[in-house]
């Protein structure tokens, strides 16, 4: 719940938490947001820090997904969720989920989503705190998160109120990820995510060769697939842009406080995942999973 309230705090004051954020991280993300307030006078920063981040050691992985969209951060932070035993937090599903809902605000968001834009800060973060609150009131420790933070304004916010453990960007060619964005399709029975695309993309330009398996429904899933309203090619390349303007920052803002891992996706699941769950030194436990099960 506390984590919640700081969030929505925050996001209500985000100059305070802002200038705080700077304070600790540098040079960085001062170019990068010009526009915070300064700090109130005397803000007993040092001091709340202390009393309200639970150290490592007393929860679960605090993790993020950062990567263009089409990358795969969905697959790979949701396999991930279930070995860790974490939650896997989208804000592509709490904004997909708010569209197929009659709320006031399906209206609204239908439009800037379905034109490739960002949701704002507001909103954004409104629907991630209340998905918090339902899972610390369901006893969640820890999270991977996925497609949030976007803007170094959204990571400065989160950088504010809890402690992020490791960032984790994926990367892929261009090309490919228009076509893996194109290739989407979700079950509309089952929500399972699947991929129609066969890629196979030559090593040309210093582009490495890239080839990925369509990852295909099953027989039950096949008549009921769709395709998400911001999958078309327009809307993907304005993504692809949006992201690069505004979300490729993110990366520079981690990078400087040492936390992000860059994990250049070698092919399809079967060449990507081993080789990520070496990097990420988690080889023994899919082992352990694996036994057990
Ligand atoms: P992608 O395939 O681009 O990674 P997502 O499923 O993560 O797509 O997000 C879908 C849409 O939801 C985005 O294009 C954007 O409009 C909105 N959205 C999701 N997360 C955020 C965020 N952190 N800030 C602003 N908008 C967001």
């Amino acid at each position: 719940m506390a984590a919640v309230q700081r969030l929505l705090r925050a996001a209500a004051s985000g100059g305070a938490v802002t200038a705080a954020a700077r304070r600790r991280m540098g040079s960085l993300a001062a170019e990068q947001a010009p526009s915070a307030a300064p700090a109130p006078k005397g803000f007993p920063f040092a001091a709340e820090e202390r009393m309200r981040r639970r150290s490592a050691a007393e929860r679960n992985v605090q993790w993020v997904f950062l990567g263009c969209p089409g990358v795969g951060k969905g697959t790979y932070a949701s396999r991930l969720s279930r070995l860790l035993g974490v939650p896997h937090i989208a804000t592509g599903d709490l904004v997909r989920d708010e569209l197929a809902s009659t709320g006031p605000l399906a209206a609204q968001l239908a439009e800037i989503v379905n034109q490739g834009k960002l949701v704002s800060d507001e909103i954004i973060i409104n629907l991630l705190s209340k998905r918090l609150k339902k899972g610390e009131d369901q006893g969640e420790s820890g999270f991977i998160l996925d497609g949030f933070p976007r803007t170094v304004k959204q990571a400065e916010i989160l950088d504010g109120v809890t402690d992020i453990d490791m960032v984790v960007n994926l990367k892929l060619r261009e090309d490919v990820l228009v076509e893996k964005c194109l290739g989407r399709r979700i079950c509309s029975q089952c929500g399972k995510n699947f991929n129609v695309a066969c890629i196979d993309a030559k090593g040309e330009n210093g582009l490495p060769a890239i080839y990925m398996e369509p990852l295909l429904p099953p027989n039950n899933c096949m008549s009921k697939m769709i395709t998400r309203a911001d999958d078309t090619e327009e809307v993907v390349r304005n993504r692809l842009r949006i992201y690069n303007d505004m979300s490729q920052p993110v990366e520079g803002f981690y990078r400087e406080q040492g936390k992000l891992l860059e994990f250049d996706l070698p092919g399809g699941i079967p060449e990507s995942w081993p080789k990520l769950l070496h990097v990420l030194n988690l080889e023994d436990q899919e082992e352990l999973k694996l036994a057990a099960a």
